[in-house]
Formats: C-alpha cells, structure tokens, sequence
C-alpha cells in the first residue's frame, strides 16, 4: 500500500478502503481468489475444529471412524451393498455372469416397470434397513450424504447429460408431521455431490394415501393410481427430459410406477430410478430371465 495512502487513512471512504484492501492482496481478481482462499482456510479450520469437539462416528453403530459421513469397518461389511449382477429394472442383486445383455429378475417380468432401468444402493435388511429407518423416522438426515454417494454409484449406468433428478414427494399432511422428505434430501445431497440437476417439487402428491408398507402390491397400484402428478408450473422442464426418480425404498414399485407415469405424460423422454435400498425377497433373486434386444434368450434358476 503507497505510504500517502496509510497517511489518509482515517479519512478514505469505505469505498476506497475496500479497493485498498483489494490492492494490498494484489489485483482485483487476483485479490477476490485470495480473500476466496483464506475463507476456505477459514472454513476449514472451523470444520477441523468441530471435527475436535464432535469427532465422525459410525452411522450405524455410532463407534469413532477416521472419515466423516460412513461406516466402521464391521459396520460395513454387514451392510448389504448391492453390487455384481442386478436386476436392470429394479437392481435387485442377481446371481450369475453379468455379460452386459439386459437382465431381470422375475417380479419385473411379472409386472413390467414403466422405466426404463433401475438401480438399488443396498439390499433392505440388517443394516441397511435400519440405515432406511433412521433416516426415514429418526431424524437422522445426516445418512443423506453417505447414502447419496452409494446412490450415485450404483445410479452411474442411467445418468445421461443434462439428466435430472426428481425425488418421490411425500403428500403435505405427512411432510407437516415428518418435517422434511426422505427421498428430496437424497437427492439433493447426490445433486451437490454428484454436481446434477434437481427439482424437487417436479412431483406433487395430490391425494393423501394411507401408509402402502404392509399394503399388497395390488392394493397399492390402486391406490396410487394418479396420486402423483408433474407440478403445473414444472411441465416444461419435464418436456423431452431424462429424468432420475429417487426414493428411499423400493417394495413393490408402485409409487415409483405411479411417478414415471405422471413424467412419461407430461412428455419425459426418459424415466429412470434409484432408490437407496430395495426390498428382496428371496424368490426374487433365484430366477432370473436374460433379454437381448427385446428377446428372451435363456432362463437361470
Ligand atoms: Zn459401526
Ligand atoms: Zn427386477
């Protein structure tokens, strides 16, 4: 800073003070990506800090962990990941060679899925359904981050340029009780990690239905027949647009099914989904059907 300048000091303006400081770190530009990097320092140190006070601890069982947001090591050789063989409409874990031909478990053969392909983070038992639980009705929203990062990995066969993701949204009444929804959190936090597009309120729930988890696949269907709908004001960004839809859980698929049908008809041109775990029941993972190019072309039990 020249010397004349320290000399007036008292009596230089906010304005001119501002430009000094900037000076004093060099340009203009130059000057801003310091201050930028020092609040990132900043930032950092508070962070380190905290982490001091409220060191990182297991999701699941709460024991210290090196990292923040994730599992101890038992902790998450429990937890069941999907991985290897899936089901390509809903991702549920399927034995045998994965050989890049389109597969489906026999459930998705039974009752067609109204997307185009599907995937699953976790397998819903042992840990993983407690992890859907707590993050669900224990207000532990801090799963969202970790659960996001396995979403996006397991998502990373439907993610397209410009995809956006769209979490199932709860009806108002439930969103007033439970305070936030399950499905936008995930997805936001796969948004900022995964640096997609969201929209959370691209789905609205026009009709309160009653709680679908001990409800038969039938039942639901119906009851979610038109239940969920395109908000009137996101229809164009609906139009021509690949979307991803993300929800916690997947049993039978029918507000996913109910959610693809309200985007296809307001002219989505592609519908995907992930979901953080799906319900498998055994029967589901013994046989499974092998398609190529829309042909049947081997069963495996
Ligand atoms: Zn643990
Ligand atoms: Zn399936």
């Amino acid at each position: 800073m020249p010397s004349h300048a320290v000399s007036c000091r008292n009596r230089a303006s906010a304005t001119t003070r501002a430009r000094w400081a900037i000076r004093a770190v060099g340009s203009n530009k130059a000057g801003i990506c310091i201050m930028g990097a020092r609040y990132i320092k900043m930032g950092q140190r508070i962070q380190s800090a905290l982490s001091l006070l409220y060191p990182p601890r297991c999701l699941t069982c709460g024991d210290l962990v090196e990292g923040a947001f994730g599992l101890c090591g038992p902790c998450w050789r429990d937890t069941p990941f999907v991985g290897g063989t899936v089901c390509d409409s809903c991702g549920v874990p399927l034995t045998g060679p994965d050989d890049g031909a389109r597969i489906e478990c026999d459930a998705c053969m039974q009752t067609p899925r109204p997307w185009r392909m599907g995937r699953s983070a976790l397998v819903y038992q042992g840990h993983a359904r407690k992890l859907v639980l707590a993050l669900k009705h224990g207000d532990r929203t801090d799963i969202a981050r970790p659960a996001a990062r396995w979403m996006l990995r397991a998502a990373r066969p439907l993610i397209r340029d410009r995809t956006v993701l769209v979490p199932v949204p709860l009806h108002w009444t439930r969103m007033l009780r439970r305070k936030y929804n399950q499905a936008a959190l995930l997805a936001q936090a796969m948004a900022e990690t995964g640096q997609l597009d969201v929209c959370v309120d691209l789905l609205t729930r026009s009709r309160r239905t009653p709680s679908l988890d001990r409800c038969p696949a039938a039942e639901r269907h119906a009851l979610l027949n038109r239940a969920l709908d395109v908000h009137p004001r996101r229809w164009t960004r609906v139009q021509g647009a690949s979307i991803l839809l993300v929800d916690d859980v997947m049993t039978s698929g029918a507000t996913l099914a109910a959610a693809a049908a309200a985007c296809y008809a307001a002219g989505a041109n592609d519908v995907c989904v992930v979901t953080l775990a799906r319900v498998a029941k055994d029967t589901w993972t013994c046989m499974w059907v092998i398609w190529n190019k829309g042909e049947t072309i081997g069963f495996y039990r």
